[in-house]
């Protein structure tokens, strides 16, 4: 078992980016597990972006609050180092998730539900693409928690922005506080909760595993301020930002697909990208978790790669209040694509992504063994 454990964390290292998750030492353990069913195998990356550069290789952490690494330099005022151990503390049990609503019947309902506000976190000329090997929803084939939010992959020292205009609430680490699962998660962090609500409700987006924060509580920000620097405080392998959407309550039970309400990037001719979203069911309606869709592109203006995606992999990950999605992709390139579903039977439709727009598809399957 040695053996592979040290294979498995060579290939932690080698794989892309990733994230935040239960302590990497259950991750390792997961993997190993996971490597005596084949299951853990390496992602390809199925985008369209350039790919971004690999994380510098780190240490697979041995100890839930891995050794935090500060920017070389940083001109910023830095807070205290964050502590090394203390006991970890859950998250209040009361948050229970939002009960789901009524799922969008069809496109004209997901047309009117569309909310692409959010700037990108990161500058310009920083990788501004979402990571397609761990998404919103996702556990990377049962190796890591369900992911309650996306990464944008970037070295540290990448100032990361505020996505749009509101005031910061959460400005600190999570040491004392858990605003994910437990304390010593996020480590370094900001929230900021927007000026704009949705339908009557707040929005908050979170900012994680921050080098250093330079926000302040209180403080009002508009789209591009400056809020802190990627870094990879609390668990996380290499540096990325962490980034959520969190709706009517600033909780980890109350996330959202940061992907449905970024703006689409745009491609070749100046034109918009679009998203897509979708709601698989079985034959009576019940959401199907973890189960794998293919998008493929038929006839798009630009070459675009296959993507490989899942379902939300369980009741906390949250459709949009309107929508009830249980998967979706942002930034896609328009054009004509096939959604594949595979359970015991094979599904699959034709859907067309207008530019800027959100394209909605629905499937009721047959669930696996069935
Ligand atoms: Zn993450």
């Amino acid at each position: 078992m040695k053996g592979f454990l040290t294979r498995d964390a060579q290939r932690l290292k080698t794989l892309a980016p990733l994230c935040p998750c239960a302590s990497a030492l259950s991750t390792l353990r997961l993997c190993a597990l996971a490597l005596s069913f084949a299951a853990c195998a390496p992602i390809s990356n199925n985008s369209t972006e350039p790919t971004p550069l690999p994380p510098t290789p780190t240490t697979v952490a041995t100890s839930p609050v891995p050794p935090v690494v500060l920017a070389t330099v940083t001109p910023l005022p830095t807070l205290p180092p964050l502590p090394t151990a203390g006991p970890t503390v859950t998250a209040a049990p009361e948050d229970a998730p939002p009960t789901p609503g009524t799922p969008c019947p069809d496109q004209a309902c997901a047309s009117a539900a569309e909310h692409f506000w959010l700037a990108r976190p990161v500058p310009p000329d920083a990788n501004i693409y979402v990571d397609r090997t761990y998404g919103y929803g996702s556990t990377q084939q049962g190796r890591r928690e369900p992911h309650h939010g996306v990464e944008f992959v970037n070295p540290t020292g990448t100032p990361v922005l505020a996505v749009a205009p509101g005031v910061v609430v959460v400005a600190g680490d999570d040491s004392l506080v858990a605003y994910g699962p437990s304390t010593h998660f996020y480590g370094r962090l900001v929230v900021v909760r927007l000026d704009e609500r949705f339908n009557g409700q707040d929005v908050y987006t979170l900012y994680a595993h921050l080098s250093a924060v330079t926000a302040q509580v209180g403080q009002t920000v508009m789209t591009g301020d400056v809020l802190g620097l990627v870094g990879q405080t609390g668990v996380a392998i290499g540096p990325h930002l962490h980034f959520e959407v969190r709706v009517g309550r600033n909780a980890y039970t109350h996330t959202r697909n940061p992907e449905l309400w970024l703006k689409p990037l745009t491609g070749a001719n100046n034109t918009p990208y679009g998203a897509l979203a979708g709601r698989v069911t079985d034959l009576e309606g019940n959401v199907l978790y973890d189960l794998p869709v293919v998008v493929r592109p038929l006839e798009v203006g630009e070459p675009t790669r296959a993507r490989y995606i899942t379902t939300y992999a369980r009741e906390t990950l949250n459709g949009d209040d309107v929508l009830q999605e249980n998967f979706a992709l942002g930034d896609l390139p328009a054009g004509t694509y096939r959604v594949a579903v595979n359970t015991t039977t094979f599904y699959e439709q034709r859907v067309r992504v207008e530019p800027g727009r959100l394209t909605w598809v629905v499937f009721k399957v047959k669930a696996p063994g069935e």
